[in-house]
């Protein structure tokens, strides 16, 4: 069995070097964190003059001053984040309409190079919603839907990774139990299964310090640059 020392990172695309703008959708206050944490500290890390914008859909004041918290940690004066009114669990039922006009006034005014949204196949019901939202309002980025452990199940085969290091891995476990107390009595809210998940993603990707994100993304266009005649 390769050690870590052994592993080489599968050849794989690197976002482009000019990303400047990152919208992220949730439809609770920690969906984000959860999902893709990760990818977001290292974006933030990687790309220090980009913008990120969080929209989550739900929240109640307590979930909605969790994330304003967790958003400024994560994000500093990089990132801002609109949270919603509209009720956990029915958020396809109860005015729908409403929802996706709040997700599209709430976007950020310019151009946006980059959507972080849950995943079509995820089968909680406001999960769901928001990732079809997602569809419909962004036609010309990439969208990287993210994993959610939870009792529902139906977690997806992930067709794209983002390798962690073992610290981004347990920094964003620390993140999430800090700035999320009010969750910290769920089942599924734990070390261990935060860090399971990204351990099996880490597996499948060759992640050389073991860790990874999954994302599904649908549908990506990818364009060859072209060389002039005679340059060298
Ligand atoms: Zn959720």
């Amino acid at each position: 069995m390769a050690s870590a020392q052994e592993r080489t990172l599968m050849n794989g695309f690197s976002f482009p070097s000019d990303l400047s703008s990152v919208v992220c959708l949730g439809a609770h206050p920690d969906d984000i964190e959860i999902g893709a944490g990760g990818l977001v500290a290292s974006l933030r890390g990687g790309y220090p003059d980009a913008t990120f914008r969080f929209i989550v859909v739900t929240g109640s004041e307590e979930r909605t001053a969790e994330a304003g918290v967790s958003a400024t940690m994560l994000l500093g004066t990089n990132g801002s984040i609109v949270v919603g009114e509209f009720t956990d669990g029915f958020v396809p039922y109860e005015n729908p309409g409403d929802v996706k006009r709040f997700v599209r006034s709430a976007l950020p005014t310019g151009g946006i190079d980059l959507v972080i949204a849950p995943q079509l196949s995820d089968r909680h019901q406001d999960h769901a919603f928001v990732a079809a939202l997602a569809g419909q309002l962004f036609r010309d980025q990439v969208i990287l839907g993210y994993e959610i452990a939870k009792f529902d199940g139906g977690l997806d085969a992930p067709n794209l990774y983002v390798p962690l290091s073992s610290m981004e891995a347990s920094a964003k476990v620390a993140h999430l139990k800090e700035s999320f107390p009010s969750q910290l009595g769920h089942h599924w809210f734990t070390d261990d299964a935060f860090l399971a998940l990204m351990k099996l993603r880490g597996i499948e990707s060759n992640a050389p310090e073991g860790f990874a994100e999954g994302f599904v993304t649908t549908k990506m266009v990818v364009g060859v640059a072209k060389t002039a005649p005679g340059a060298s």
